[in-house]
């Protein structure tokens, strides 16, 4: 079967491997459209420090089942997969909390990804849905956000802000307005805020033209939000977020910062926040995002850049490397 293989940092080609069987217990999945992210993105860039090489790419997937199926999953269902393991033995997993396995291997990371056309897993990763393949591809990339309101615990007629509206928190944006909150998203780019609209943001900042604090302070009648999530990773951005939150209230951190962060900490203890991480996605999250989708709450056409056969692969990676500014997701049609 073909499949794209990254051989090394920005050596990338579509070429013959192996086809496996599926072990014991395990579905045989049709690959059909793989979403690209930013994680792919690093990869190829030699930037991803948890990949290791060969690999072949892909977590964002839509697929068919074409053997192993069960009455729920029968053969030629479509599905999306949830592409994280889980030892069974560490804190994370003992505490019902896998997605922040310590010793996680993710499908196109750690081990061999989707980007090929045919995959076995497990049933109990596999999640069926009434949508488009276009809009399974969306349902990992989201659940991300999802994870990160619900460990912010956002609730109906609260307060919630969105730093950064890239792809992880777009899915916060929508996920914070599919909880009932009212939400505001904040970065420096229109488009990205106007598609922030579309997914439910109540507010749009632009911090490259409004103050931040003086539009959090009208917009919270003087109180600072109720919840903050940060989605982008820089110190300044994990600072505001402790800064603009309101006292008692709730900082989410989805964002990898890249170097050390100085805090005024007196704020943490003054206004006795709570201050989490948020890391992948639970099955219940992957649940909801489904559940928005298919009742038609996402601006899924407006959030895909490009969708092309899987033998361009090499080239818009190549390309989306170059011109980041040109895409925002990348789907690949591998069969
Ligand atoms: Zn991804
Ligand atoms: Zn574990």
């Amino acid at each position: 079967m073909k499949a794209l293989i990254l051989e090394r940092p920005r050596d990338i080609a579509v070429r013959e491997v192996q086809a496996t069987g599926p072990a014991a217990c395990e579905a045989l999945l049709q690959v059909r459209l793989v979403g690209l992210c930013g994680t792919d993105l690093n990869s190829f860039r030699g930037r991803n420090p948890l990949v290791s090489y060969p690999r072949i790419p892909g977590h964002e997937i839509a697929a068919t089942i074409v053997s192993g199926g069960s009455a729920t999953l029968p053969d030629g269902a479509n599905v999306t997969v949830y592409p994280y393991s889980q030892c069974g033995a560490c804190a994370a997993c003992l505490r019902g909390r896998p997605n922040a396995c310590q010793h996680n291997q993710t499908l196109g990371v750690q081990r061999d990804g989707a980007l090929r056309e045919f995959i076995s897993v497990a049933p109990n990763k596999l999640f069926p849905a009434r949508l488009e393949l276009q809009e399974l591809c969306l349902v990992e990339p989201l659940s991300v956000g999802f994870h990160a309101a619900a460990r912010g615990e956002v609730r109906p007629g609260e307060i919630a802000v969105v730093i950064g509206c890239g792809g992880v928190g777009l899915g916060a944006v929508a996920a914070c307005a599919f909880r009932g909150a009212e939400t505001v998203a904040v970065d420096v780019d229109d488009h990205k805020l106007e598609i922030a609209k579309l997914a439910g943001a109540t507010h749009c900042i632009n911090t490259e033209r409004q103050e931040l604090h003086a539009s959090l302070q009208e917009i919270a009648q003087g109180r600072g939000p109720d919840v903050v999530i940060e989605a982008i990773g820089l110190p300044q951005t994990f600072r505001a977020a402790v800064e603009e939150v309101a006292f008692t209230g709730r900082v989410v951190y989805i964002g990898y910062a890249k170097e050390p962060v100085s805090y005024e900490t007196r704020l943490f203890v003054q206004k006795e926040l709570d201050i989490r991480g948020s890391r992948n996605a639970l099955p219940e999250d992957f649940r909801e995002v489904i559940r928005m989708l298919e009742q038609g709450r996402f601006p899924a056409r407006e959030t895909i850049t490009t969708v092309a056969p899987l033998e361009k692969g090499p080239e818009l990676l190549s390309d989306w490397d170059a011109t980041p500014a040109r895409y925002s997701k990348i789907m690949l049609q591998v069969s």
